[in-house]
Order: C-alpha cells, then sequence, then structure tokens
C-alpha cells in the first residue's frame, strides 16, 4: 500500500510504470514526474485504459533542480521516489530525498552532464590516478551519502536496472546457494535485436555512447586493469541467440561486486556489438559529435552529442521494429563443498515479446522490470535498512522470486562453456 514518484518518463520509465501498476498490492497511488508532461499525460491515459486499480497523476519537475523536486515530493508526499530520468539527476534527486525524508531508488550511478566542468574534472582525474579507471561515472558521488542516509534512516538502493542490478543480485544468489568461493565472475550482455536501422541506441544516446566509446576494465585481484576501448575481444554463443562478437567494457556493477565481495579475483564485463554499430561509433566519435563540450553554432551554444540525439532514432520508439532476443546473465566459477563449480545465470528476453505486452523494445524492458522489482522491495520494507546499498547487498531470493512473477524467468546452466 505505497505511493511512489517516478521522475523520467522515457524507454525505461514507460516500462517501470507499466510495471508497478501490474503490482497495484503494493503501489496504489503513483505520480509521473518528467520533464516533458505530456508524454506523462499519453502513458497516464494508456494505462487508465487498460483498467488499472492503480490511481495516477502527473506532473513536470526539473529533475536538475533540489528546489522543484522538494516541492513536488513535499505536495505529493510518496513513500518512495524511482528516479528513472538521466544519471545527471541522481544527486539532486537523492539531496531532495534526504531534505523529505523519502527513500530513493534508481538505475544507473552519476555522472555530471559536463565532463568539461573544472570542478568536477580536478574530482575525475584524482580519482583515475588513485582506482586506475578513467569512466566518467562511478560509485564515489553516490556511496558518499551513506551516513547522511544513514542518519535519516533511509535507504537508497542504487542500480537497480539488469545491469547494474539483476547481474548483482544473481551474484548474491550464486554465492548465497552454489558457492563457498567464488573466483571469477563474467557478466554477459548480449542484444541479439535487430531494429532495421543502420544506427541507434537501444537506450539513451547520450548515456549509451559514452558508456561505450570509453576504455574498457576489468577487476583483478582487487585492481583496475584499463584496456583501449573495444581492445578485447570474444565470440560466445548465446542461447537463443547464436553467436556474437563481444568486447570488454568498463562497467559499474564491476566496482559494487568488487568492493563487496572483495575475494573474487577477477570481475570482466562483456557486450555485444554488431560492426555496423562499432563503424557508425568510431566515425561520429573521429568527427567530434560524441562530445558533451557546448560549442558555439551560429550564435547557438550546442553540446554535440545532444544535437546528435536529436538526430537519431528514439529508443522508446524501437520496439514495433525491433526482433529477436536478448541474454544477459554471469559466468561464476569457484567451489563448493570442496569442488570446482562453473554455471551461468542468464535471462532470455524477446523483443517482441516485450512489444506485445507492454509496447517497449527488450532493453527498456528488462532494465523497466528490475526498476519495479527493487523499488517495491524498499517500498515493503523487505529490503530496507539505513544507508546507501547496490542489489547486491539484499537477501536476492524475493528479488528472483519476483524476476519469475515479472516477465524475466532465469535459467541456471551448470556446464557452461566459459570466455577465456
Ligand atoms: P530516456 O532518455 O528515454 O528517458 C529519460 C527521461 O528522463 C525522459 O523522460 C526525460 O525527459 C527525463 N529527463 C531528462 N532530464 C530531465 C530533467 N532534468 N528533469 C526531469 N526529467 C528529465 O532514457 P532511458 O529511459 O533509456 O534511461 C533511463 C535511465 O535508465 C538512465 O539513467 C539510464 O542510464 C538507465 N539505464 C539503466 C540500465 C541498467 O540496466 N541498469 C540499462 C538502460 C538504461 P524528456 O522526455 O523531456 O526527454
Amino acid at each position: 500500500m505505497s505511493r511512489l514518484l517516478v521522475i523520467g518518463c522515457g524507454g525505461v520509465a514507460q516500462v517501470a510504470i507499466q510495471k508497478c501498476c501490474q503490482n497495484s498490492e503494493t503501489f496504489t497511488e503513483l505520480m509521473i514526474a518528467s520533464r516533458t508532461e505530456s508524454k506523462c499525460i499519453e502513458l497516464k491515459e494508456k494505462i487508465e485504459k487498460s483498467g488499472s486499480p492503480v490511481k495516477l497523476s502527473t506532473a513536470t519537475v526539473n529533475a536538475d533542480s533540489k528546489e522543484d523536486l522538494v516541492k513536488l515530493i513535499n505536495s505529493y508526499k510518496p513513500d518512495v521516489v524511482l528516479n528513472v530520468a538521466l544519471p545527471y539527476q541522481d544527486l539532486t534527486i537523492m539531496d531532495a530525498c534526504l531534505e523529505c525524508k523519502v527513500d530513493y531508488i534508481d538505475t544507473a550511478n552519476y555522472e555530471p552532464e559536463d565532463t568539461e566542468d573544472p570542478e568536477w574534472r580536478a574530482i575525475y582525474e584524482k580519482r583515475c590516478k588513485e582506482k586506475g579507471f578513467t569512466a566518467y561515472f562511478d560509485y564515489s558521488w553516490q556511496w558518499a551519502y551513506e551516513e547522511r542516509f544513514k542518519e535519516a534512516g533511509l535507504t537508497a538502493l542504487l542500480g537497480t536496472g539488469f545491469d547494474p542490478g539483476v547481474t548483482s543480485v544473481f551474484t548474491a544468489y550464486a554465492a548465497k546457494h552454489y558457492f563457498d568461493e567464488i573466483d571469477t565472475i563474467d557478466i554477459l550482455d548480449c542484444n541479439g535485436g535487430d531494429h532495421g536501422y543502420p544506427f541507434a541506441t537501444n537506450f539513451n544516446p547520450e548515456i549509451n555512447l559514452r558508456e561505450v566509446s570509453a576504455n574498457g576494465s576489468y577487476m583483478e585481484n582487487g585492481k583496475w586493469v584499463e584496456t583501449k576501448p573495444m581492445e578485447i575481444k570474444r565470440v560466445y554463443n548465446f542461447e537463443g541467440v547464436g553467436e556474437k562478437d563481444m568486447y570488454l567494457l568498463h562497467h559499474e556493477e564491476i566496482e559494487a561486486l568488487g568492493r563487496n565481495f572483495p575475494n573474487v579475483k577477477r570481475i570482466r564485463f562483456f557486450m555485444t556489438f554488431g560492426q555496423s554499430y562499432l563503424t557508425h561509433m568510431k566515425c561520429l566519435e573521429n568527427v567530434g559529435m560524441l562530445s558533451t563540450a557546448p560549442i558555439n553554432f551560429e550564435g547557438h551554444e550546442i553540446v554535440p552529442i545532444q544535437f546528435l540525439k536529436a538526430l537519431l532514432p528514439d529508443p522508446a520508439s524501437l520496439g514495433p521494429r525491433t526482433v529477436g532476443k536478448t541474454n544477459i546473465g554471469c559466468i561464476f566459477t569457484g567451489r563448493k563443498d570442496g569442488k570446482e563449480r562453473k554455471i551461468y545465470i542468464y535471462n532470455v528476453c524477446d523483443h517482441q515479446e516485450c512489444y506485445k505486452e507492454l509496447g517497449s523494445q527488450a532493453i527498456s524492458y528488462t532494465t523497466g522490470v528490475p526498476a519495479m522489482i527493487g523499488t517495491a522491495l524498499v517500498a515493503k520494507g523487505i529490503w530496507k535498512k539505513p544507508g546507501v546499498f547496490t542489489t547486491d547487498q539484499f537477501d536476492p531470493d524475493p528479488y528472483m522470486d519476483m524476476l519469475n512473477q515479472y516477465g524475466l524467468p532465469w535459467v541456471v546452466d551448470e556446464n557452461p562453456v566459459l570466455v577465456d
């Protein structure tokens, strides 16, 4: 019986909100608030037509402004806030939640919109030297809220999408039920979907292209090892998809898992990409279109990557045209009862099935469902404790049950092919 405020109404939010409405025992009232209220109203009308009993309302909000957020939260008085806007807004929304004494949930860790900002850059460069990885996003900004959330008796649950999110829950589940010691974790994210465009991204283009064009990295014996972008390539045969090229990327759950499972010797993350995607991305990068630094164009200030975003297909519009499946999961090696063991825990999701159910493609679906699950577990008090947490820090069992119940059934393969 809780009242939820969702911030953002893009591809992921639209799935998360519709899934919350399928879980009307937990979420009785829900406000959709975003920059463009017309999108919130359209979604509200669609859900109301489906006969959902959840009481919906909408609002416009500038989530870059703590004052705006505080005003909205104080007027709606939610029990919990789900942030499915952009990672740029994580800190302002966390600040507003602290001020209004509300639990906070998100799906992606903080990164700044302007990576040329000198104040941020100084901290970033120090962190690159100290930690040894150069990604623009890292957990330090949000982990710094630990004491404040603890003192306020509030929960912040970070990164409850698929990866991070479900992949971290898979790790907690493997550690609880399958291993005494985990030696290695390989997180594999395979999207075998085809949308028919020469180039498009499956979630927010700005965030996606920043992530993919950055240096790769993995953790070995507690230390980061950094690679050039796309330097490490492997080929893997994915159940439900087939053989795909995949590349080692830096990814945020490596940082959290490295901290929370310090005995794991190596943690890597691989994502599949087709050649056409990589060629387009390299070309755009080479001509400066992935830059986040504002430039002056005929008297107007524009940010190249934001201009590119305006040209690319909206990820939320890819649903009707995307066919094929995703396969995302984790391969673990280690020991149980003195014996060597390896398992692959994964989910296969079909783009067209997602579209039929909610009007979305599988990337939004596989992120939006876990966003709802994490929020429901916090709202019901099952995953509630004071402080700032990632999804690997709670009992994985109720989350794993809800994945099966809400459209992301998982499989444990006890004899997977390993990645060399
Ligand atoms: P979209 O760009 O589709 O949606 C973002 C939404 O946030 C839009 O509705 C946008 O409004 C709104 N928004 C942006 N800025 C503001 C602002 N200042 N104030 C209020 N609202 C704002 O992104 P996605 O749905 O693809 O992604 C959402 C989040 O999910 C991102 O943080 C992304 O990194 C994360 N993600 C996580 C994954 C995981 O597995 N953990 C995987 C995929 C995504 P408007 O409509 O006006 O543009």
